[in-house]
Parts: C-alpha cells; sequence; structure tokens
C-alpha cells in the first residue's frame, strides 16, 4: 500500500488496482491521497525554479520549491513546520512565529505533490526545458526548524529512503544548530546517513546571538565539541556536513568576519562553507555585491577552507524560506 503512494500515473486509491475494491472504495472514503492541497504554483522566468503553496487539511499554508539541477534533474526544498520559533532577524519564516509542527505525511506529501506536479506538466512541455521527471535531491530548507520537529523529520526521510530512489547523501537537513537534538541525533541508530547543513551565519558569539536569538555565548565552542563527536563516529561523513552562512552587507562580511570564519572552520577541521547570498524580505539587511562575496570566498579559500556561493535561484518569485506565503498571507490580508 505504501510503495503505491510513490508509483508513478497513480493519483487516488481507486487507481490502486492490486488492491481489493471494496478496500480501495473504503480507503478513498476515509483516508485523503494527499494532505495537502494545491493553492499556487509560481514559475521562474528562466522556468529553472518553482515555488508552491499548498493547504494544509487544518487551513495552514507552507511553501514547497521545485528547482532544476545542472544535470536537468529535480531538486525540491521541503517544509517541516508551519512557521518556526526561532526567530532568525533575517528569515521571513522567523517572523511569523510558529504555528505546529508537520506531520511525517505533510512532509512527504511535498515530494510526493511534485512528482505528480512533474508527471503533469513534463509531458505537456509546461515545465523548464528538461523532460526528466526524476527528483534526484530533497533538501530541508523551507519553512520550519527540522530538528525542532525531530520525529516526524526523521520518519519522512525513512520513508523517503524506503519508496523512492532517493539515497541518503541526496537529502540535506539544514538546522539553525539545536544542539539537544545535534546530540540526540548522534545516538540514534534510527537516524539516517543524510547531509547536514548547519546554519552558522557568523563565527562570532555577540553577533551570531544578535541574528539568530536561539544562540548562546557558548553555541560556538558547544558546536565545536559537536562536530568533533560527530566525525569520530562517522569519519566517512565529514563531506555530509556543511555550514551555511547567509551575507549580509555591512553585518557579518567584513574581512574581520571572514578571518573570525577561517579560525573557526580551521577549529573544526576540514569543513566545507556555503555562503548565502542575502534575499531581500523585509529590507532590513542588504546584499553583498558580487566583487565582495568573492573577496570574502577568496579569504577563506586562501586560508584553506573549502568554500562555495550558493547560486541564487527563483529570486523573481520570492526566493528563500518563507517569502512566499508571507507575502500571499499579507496579500490575503489587504
Ligand atoms: N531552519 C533551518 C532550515 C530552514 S532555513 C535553518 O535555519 O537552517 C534554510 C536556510 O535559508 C538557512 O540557512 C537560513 O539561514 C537561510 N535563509 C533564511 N532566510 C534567508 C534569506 N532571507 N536569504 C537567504 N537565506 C536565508
Ligand atoms: Fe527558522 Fe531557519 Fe528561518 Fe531561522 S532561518 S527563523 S531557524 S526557518
Amino acid at each position: 500500500m505504501e510503495r503505491a503512494l510513490f508509483e508513478k500515473g497513480i493519483s487516488g486509491w481507486e487507481q490502486v488496482t492490486t488492491l481489493p475494491k471494496s478496500f480501495r472504495t473504503m480507503l478513498s472514503e476515509r483516508i485523503p491521497w494527499m494532505s495537502l492541497r494545491e493553492s499556487i504554483v509560481l514559475e521562474s522566468r528562466k522556468k529553472d525554479t518553482k515555488k508552491a503553496i499548498l493547504e494544509c487539511e487544518d487551513g495552514s499554508k507552507i511553501e514547497t520549491v521545485l528547482m532544476q539541477n545542472a544535470r536537468g534533474h529535480w531538486s525540491i526544498c521541503v517544509s517541516s513546520q508551519v512557521g518556526c520559533a526561532m526567530g532568525c532577524t533575517f528569515c521571513a519564516t522567523g517572523k511569523m512565529g510558529f504555528t505546529r509542527n508537520l506531520s511525517t505525511d505533510e512532509i512527504v506529501d511535498q515530494f510526493r505533490f511534485w512528482r505528480s506536479h512533474l508527471d503533469t506538466n513534463l509531458s505537456s512541455g509546461e515545465v523548464g526545458e528538461s523532460r526528466n521527471s526524476l527528483i534526484s535531491n530533497v533538501v530541508f530548507m523551507g519553512m520550519g526548524e527540522p530538528l525542532a520537529n525531530y520525529d516526524a523529520v526523521r520518519d519522512s526521510i525513512v520513508l523517503l529512503l524506503r519508496s523512492t530512489s532517493l539515497g541518503p547523501t541526496r537529502i540535506t537537513v539544514s538546522t539553525v544548530g539545536l544542539l539537544p537534538a545535534l546530540r540526540k541525533l548522534l545516538a540514534d541508530p534510527l537516524w539516517p546517513s543524510v547531509r547536514l547543513a548547519i546554519s552558522l551565519h557568523s563565527a562570532d558569539a555577540e553577533s551570531r546571538k544578535r541574528l539568530m536569538p536561539s544562540s548562546f555565548d557558548s553555541f560556538l565552542d558547544d558546536l565545536v565539541t559537536w562536530t568533533r563527536l560527530y566525525f569520530e563516529r562517522n569519519e566517512e561523513r565529514r563531506r555530509h556536513l556543511t555550514f551555511e552562512y547567509i551575507l549580509l552587507r555591512g553585518v557579518n562580511d567584513r574581512e574581520e568576519d571572514a578571518r573570525k570564519l577561517l579560525l573557526f572552520s580551521r577549529r573544526v577541521g576540514k569543513v566545507r562553507v556555503n555562503l548565502i547570498p542575502y534575499n531581500s524580505t523585509a529590507n532590513d539587511y542588504r546584499e553583498m555585491d558580487e566583487k565582495e562575496a568573492l573577496r570574502f570566498l577568496l579569504t577563506l579559500k586562501r586560508g584553506g577552507v573549502m568554500a562555495t556561493i550558493r547560486k541564487a535561484m527563483g529570486k523573481d518569485i520570492a526566493a528563500a524560506c518563507g517569502q512566499l506565503v508571507t507575502r500571499v498571507l499579507s496579500r490575503d490580508r489587504d
């Protein structure tokens, strides 16, 4: 039965012909095929990114993103909560506050939604240039803090690994750095060996606390201790841990900040740093220009840190983290 949920071309219980007819009818009456309903889908001008707002059964709205990657396959970005309690000052979801955790089904159904969307739209030539409908990567970088919804996130990953062709290195969980949950996953035999991205954004305790109210004085030291344990237990996963760093002009982008990040990365030992261009949400921060961002990157690279700058996608359809839902909600209110 579980497999049918992921089967291509099946869009309702009635079509699951491996089940007896009476059982299918009972299922259609009692269990919705999808826990989420399409509300809005927007496409970027380049047609390589789509964003959807999906409505949960209780009327809550979440967003999820589909992006074409270099090989013509697709990556999706999923939400793990309605809103977020962490209150990061640069994040549109953070400003919405927290409503509730998503269930395992609601997380997995974001994958199923895009699968079915691609199946329907690729055949009519409506999506991007690729005809390949393979979703090859899933990132937990939508609304919410995945590790604050630990069980449902873990169970949704286990389900995706069991029911799709995705391998663990094709799934990335991004976290604000919730240390109790990071410690828990170290000792959890059921936690799959997915990639982890830790949103660092500053290697200075005071400035990190200002940007991310969930941070605290000893966070950076505690994180170094955690990474040691993580690498001790999973040496082979060293490549699968990254630090994310949003570049905010005049806030965390100075030479001095790059050097602090460099020193911090050295303390952790070989780790990758991913620099993220800031996506303006409420004009409270400014994006760094490209030349300056490259200079920041160079400081890290010269110091021996593996660093990259993330390509920004789908800017014209309101990019990172909760922006789309926030705009639609405020439009609804107007
Ligand atoms: N709560 C998790 C995952 C969701 S946010 C986390 O914070 O990691 C996913 C990523 O988007 C995080 O690295 C977050 O810092 C980043 N992000 C949030 N708002 C952004 C913005 N306006 N511009 C660029 N990146 C942003
Ligand atoms: Fe929550 Fe992540 Fe946004 Fe911070 S950046 S408020 S943790 S969703």
